[in-house]
């Protein structure tokens, strides 16, 4: 079975092509992070994840965690070591600010780190990276003594943080909730309730785990103006952080999944005795609206997961493919054997991957860019161009990537044949793992609605306007040697263009009704303006004289782009119709039409 290769050549291309790094650097927030060191950092993480997570996800496939008759719960053999060589090595702080104990690198390149940790154990990584969403909502909402007395834990991975959103009854609808808060006399509250689907509830790997909590006081307004968010720690820590008494919530059983299986995915229980002791975070009423700001981060952290997944998935295909003698190819003597590399339906299948992978790269890349200038900006106009950017960019990482994960895992699968299908070969595995990241954090079906419903209609569709001018912008700028890219390219973007205005026209069911197939038209659109002007980089380091293996890679760029271009492009154009025609037949079907 293959292990994890790092794409680190790419992901520095991509840095400092897409994202400019290196303007990035210049910004205050920044200053201890040396563009010169990009190098240094991506590779010493690649061997790190690579060597110390990848070996361990099979492992976790076939030895889950599992929840012991006390309610603790062990983690598959290796994490816990895994873990503290994380913790030890600082990389979970690597993206953080120094001002909360963190080492100062922009979201983007921290995004390039993720993807190698989500890549080489997606089950694994799915601890500390609900960690670092913890992070995010105390460092942004939390009172001074909260966050003197968390962040420090948290930001070194000591402790680990959850996100208790889901009920039985409330989901998608987290409005829903009925978890309830009740103050005490001592200025907390004690929580009773359930929740359900949290991952890494419970586990081994750390002292402590910080569990947020949304919930509801006695006198709460009904819905989402009524919810609060808690700190719900493990243990009870005092003012030093000196772990005191066992907390009243206590993980009751863990599900039996599809895949992650590494991942405890809890059922917790708070308030089996006198109520779980929780600190609210901020004012009351006010947990949704935290949640959303964190949210940006969150999502595109999971269609990251979508583009990390589908490269290991790729890589080791390829690797069969190249391995695998089947068939011949025309020319050749009798008896001579091809591997079924050179065949050109597998091709097709690989690059459709490849395609796919580097342009979902280039979007989430680009979404973390527009992330860091949103927050760290010195200009206020130029922060909230960015911040608008963002929040458009958001729901096309989070939805496009693990849409496609699902798909280029599938085909990674496929090109193992019957192989892939048994479970030795580890093709499976990717498929089944990547399976959730259509549905947390807000499913797919969920992020085409906020597209539609709260970013397209945005100064009247206007930052999508903008988005799709600079998408012709490029394509008018091109240089004859990529001519084969304009017209897919601004047939691609008028498409897009006549598609938003037609939802901006037809608000309510008839735009709901389209909203998926738009999100993947739009995405593909911004992809393949990316990875265009990816080629672009590509073609003018060429010119600048590269040489050898550097060259060939930039070659392939060149490749992928038109291969995008031209047959990827189109099929996701061919969405059009499905984007208007839904005010004919889905926005007036009736349940009774289905039976
Ligand atoms: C492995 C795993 C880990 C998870 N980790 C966590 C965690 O750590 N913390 C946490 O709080 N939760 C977690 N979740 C829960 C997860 O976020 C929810 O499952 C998800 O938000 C969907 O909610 P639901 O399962 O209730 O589905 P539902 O809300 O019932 O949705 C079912 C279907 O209906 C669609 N739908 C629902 N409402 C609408 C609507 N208004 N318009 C159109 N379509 C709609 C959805 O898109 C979906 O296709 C996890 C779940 C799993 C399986």
């Amino acid at each position: 079975m293959s292990t994890y290769r790092p794409p680190l050549q790419d992901m520095q291309f991509v840095l400092e092509h897409i994202c400019d790094v290196r303007s990035l650097a210049k910004l205050e927030a920044f200053q201890s992070f040396d563009p010169d060191s990009l190098e240094d950092i991506l590779t010493e993480a690649g061997r790190f994840f690579s060597e110390v997570f990848a070996p361990l996800n099979r492992i976790g496939d076939s030895t889950p965690s599992i929840r012991n008759d006390d309610g603790t719960v062990t983690t598959p053999p290796g994490f816990r070591d895994a873990y503290e060589a994380y913790v030890e090595a600082g990389w979970g702080s690597a993206a953080f600010g120094p001002e909360v104990g963190g080492g100062g690198l922009p979201w983007a390149v921290g995004l390039a780190l993720q993807e190698m940790m989500t890549a080489s154990n997606l089950a694994l990584s799915l601890c500390p990276l609900l960690t670092q969403g913890g992070i995010h909502l105390l460092a942004l909402h939390s009172s001074a003594a909260q966050r003197a007395k968390y962040l420090p834990k948290l930001v070194a991975g000591d402790w680990t943080a959850t996100m208790l959103l889901t009920e039985p009854h409330a989901g998608s609808d987290l409005g829903a909730l009925s978890t309830r808060a009740e103050r005490a006399d001592d200025g907390s509250y004690r929580l009773f309730g359930q929740k359900i689907f949290i991952t890494w509830g419970e586990h081994d790997m750390a002292d402590n785990t910080i569990h947020l909590v949304l919930a509801r006081t006695p006198d709460a307004p009904a819905g989402s103006r009524g919810i609060s968010c808690f700190i719900v720690p493990k243990y009870l820590p005092d003012a030093s952080g000196s772990l005191g008494e066992r907390n009243d919530i206590t993980c009751v059983s863990i599900e039996h999944k599809l895949g992650i299986h590494a991942s405890p995915t809890c059922v917790m229980s708070l308030g089996e005795r006198d109520g779980a002791v929780g600190y609210v975070v901020g004012e009351e009423n006010m947990g949704m609206v935290y949640m959303f700001t964190m949210m940006n981060n969150a999502r595109l952290g999971v269609g990251l997961e979508g583009v990390g997944v589908a490269d290991r998935a790729y890589q080791q295909a390829l690797d069969h493919a190249c391995e695998r003698l089947q068939g011949r190819r025309p020319g050749t003597a009798a008896g001579a054997r091809a591997p079924i590399v050179e065949h050109p339906d597998v091709q097709r299948m690989l690059l459709t991957q490849k395609a796919y992978i580097e342009a979902m790269r280039c979007l989430c890349y680009f979404n973390a860019t527009a992330l860091d200038l949103a927050q760290h900006h010195p200009d206020e106009t130029e922060r909230r161009a960015a911040q608008e950017l963002c929040d458009l960019l958001t729901p096309l990482s989070k939805a496009w990537c693990t849409d496609l994960a699902n798909e280029t895992t599938s085909l990674a699968l496929q090109v193992h044949g019957g192989m892939g299908y048994v479970e030795e070969t580890g093709a499976a595995q990717y498929c089944r793992d990547v399976r959730i990241a259509a549905i947390y954090e807000g499913t797919n079906g969920i992020q085409a609605i906020d597209l539609v419903g709260r970013k397209l209609p945005v100064r009247g569709g206007a930052i999508v306007h903008e988005l799709l001018d600079s998408v012709e912008s490029t394509a008018e700028a091109l240089h004859d040697d990529l001519s084969a890219l304009r017209a897919p390219l601004t047939e691609a973007a008028a498409a897009a263009r006549s598609c938003s205005d037609w939802l901006l026209a037809h608000p309510g069911d008839a735009a709901l009704a389209g909203a998926a197939p738009y999100l993947r038209l739009l995405a593909s659109v911004v992809g393949a303006w990316l990875l265009v002007r990816s080629a672009e980089a590509a073609r003018a380091e060429i010119i600048a004289g590269a040489t050898g293996a550097e060259a060939d890679a930039l070659e392939a760029k060149i490749v992928t782009a038109e291969f995008f271009c031209r047959q990827l492009l189109p099929q996701a154009m061919s969405l059009a119709p499905a984007v208007t025609g839904g005010a004919g037949i889905l926005a007036t079907l009736s349940p009774a039409q289905l039976r």
